[in-house]
């Protein structure tokens, strides 16, 4: 018998993708399912990404690159930055990675470890807390509230600081609750965290993707001192819908890139040459494409906003960027469906997936019991449908 590592038995599986595969699964056995689960636009990658993929194929652009990208890639990402962000990077400072949640993985692992804390504000992407843990550090959660538009406060982050803080995780926009923080609510978190010893982690890969007046902010940007002070992460998978590309990178100073690029070398060698080659394109290449699926969004937001606010005991922030809607279902609590008893985040999505086939994930796993979270990356025709279901579900309990 082999026996698993208390490292593995001490990861919890990714609620989202857990999530997802159950709606697979229940998919091949011919059930429809109004599937919210995993935020990955359901859109296909651009024609002209693919065809420069298709071209690196057939040029033999097929071999190891170097671990932490090719100079065309790293130039890419270095130009991106300039002219969206305003942001001066060279290629000593980007590593591009399988995925940002890899990104995210070598840049904790480089620089966190046993005795270090990582706080992370509440609610947060699934994966945070155990990316963290995995290092040996330990995730100090800071509760965010509806109140509060789900922002965490100066004051909230000043009381969190510890001798042993190392690193904050910052997201926005957020997944899931859809939250942009301003420029100005960034700084005044950012300016909290001068005099410790610790960096931000700005984990921004839907800066693409906000709606209304919100913008996305580069918080590497906001003061001359965060450059060497901050790792931001992102990725191709939301804004160019190109998930299975696993495409994602970090932008930091030299010495954590060489520390990220020495794991990066004993892990996967390398990322994808054809994916670069495809991230290439998708950077350096036409971007209406962007704007034509944030456009979409925009309108997914406005249905799906409308569809859940007319539903009774719904409570919705709006969403202001990202493609998630995170909302509070917890009128629900205690109330019994067929011959089931719904008592918190978890048996709610687990009972509504059974009995009405719709796919939400668990407010839990986002480190905020009582809420649900719907992607509406998906077609309007599955959110109408999957809404009216749900209503229709709701209006069930007793
Ligand atoms: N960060 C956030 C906030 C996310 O929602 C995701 C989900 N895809 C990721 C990082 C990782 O993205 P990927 O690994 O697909 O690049
Ligand atoms: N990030 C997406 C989500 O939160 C995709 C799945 C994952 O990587 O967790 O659903």
């Amino acid at each position: 018998m082999i026996r698993i590592s208390d490292l593995a038995k001490s990861v919890k599986p990714s609620a989202t993708i857990a999530a997802g595969t159950k709606a697979r699964q229940l998919k091949a056995a011919g059930v429809k399912v109004f599937d919210f689960s995993l935020g990955e636009p359901d859109f296909n990658t651009p024609k002209h990404i693919c065809d420069a993929a298709e071209k690196a194929t057939a040029t033999g652009n097929t071999h190891y690159t170097p671990t932490s990208g090719t100079a065309e890639v790293k130039a890419a990402i270095c130009a991106w930055y300039k002219s969206f962000h305003g942001l001066d990077c060279l290629p000593e400072n980007v590593i591009v990675s399988n995925g940002a949640k890899h990104s995210i993985h070598n840049a904790l692992a480089a620089t966190v470890g046993p005795g270090d804390e990582v706080i992370i504000p509440t609610p947060y992407w699934v994966s945070y807390s155990d990316l963290v843990s995995m290092t040996g550090a330990t995730p100090v959660l800071v509760n965010s509230t509806p109140e509060s538009g789900f922002k965490m406060t100066a004051a909230q982050l000043r009381a969190a600081v510890t001798k042993n803080t190392r690193c904050l995780m910052l997201n926005s926009p957020c997944n899931p609750t859809g939250t942009v923080y301003s420029r100005a609510e960034l700084e005044a978190l950012v300016d909290a965290m001068s005099d410790t010893d610790a960096y931000i982690l700005s984990d921004e890969i839907y800066e693409q993707l906000t709606f209304g007046t919100a913008k996305p902010t580069c918080v590497a940007t906001l003061r001359p001192w965060l450059k060497d002070r901050t790792i931001t992460i992102s990725g191709a998978s939301k804004s160019y819908a190109m998930t299975g590309w696993r495409m994602g990178w970090a932008v930091a100073p030299a010495a954590v890139v060489k520390a990220m690029d020495t794991i990066q070398s004993q892990e996967t060698s390398c990322p994808s040459s054809v994916s670069q080659a495809a991230l290439v394109a998708a950077l350096n290449g036409p971007q209406e494409c962007v704007g034509e699926m944030r456009t979409e969004f925009a309108k997914r937001r406005e249905l799906t906003v409308g569809l859940l606010q007319a539903i009774p005991g719904v409570k919705l922030p709006v969403p202001e960027g990202a493609f998630y809607a995170f909302f509070d279902v917890s009128a629900y609590f205690k109330k019994t469906f067929g011959d089931k008893v719904v008592t918190d985040s978890l048996s709610f999505c687990n009972v509504l997936l059974e009995q009405a086939h719709v796919n939400l994930v668990p407010g839990v796993a986002f480190g905020a019991e009582g809420f649900v979270r719907m992607s509406f990356a998906t077609n309007p025709a599955t959110i109408e449908a999957g809404l009216a279901k749900l209503r229709e579900w709701l209006a069930t309990g007793r």
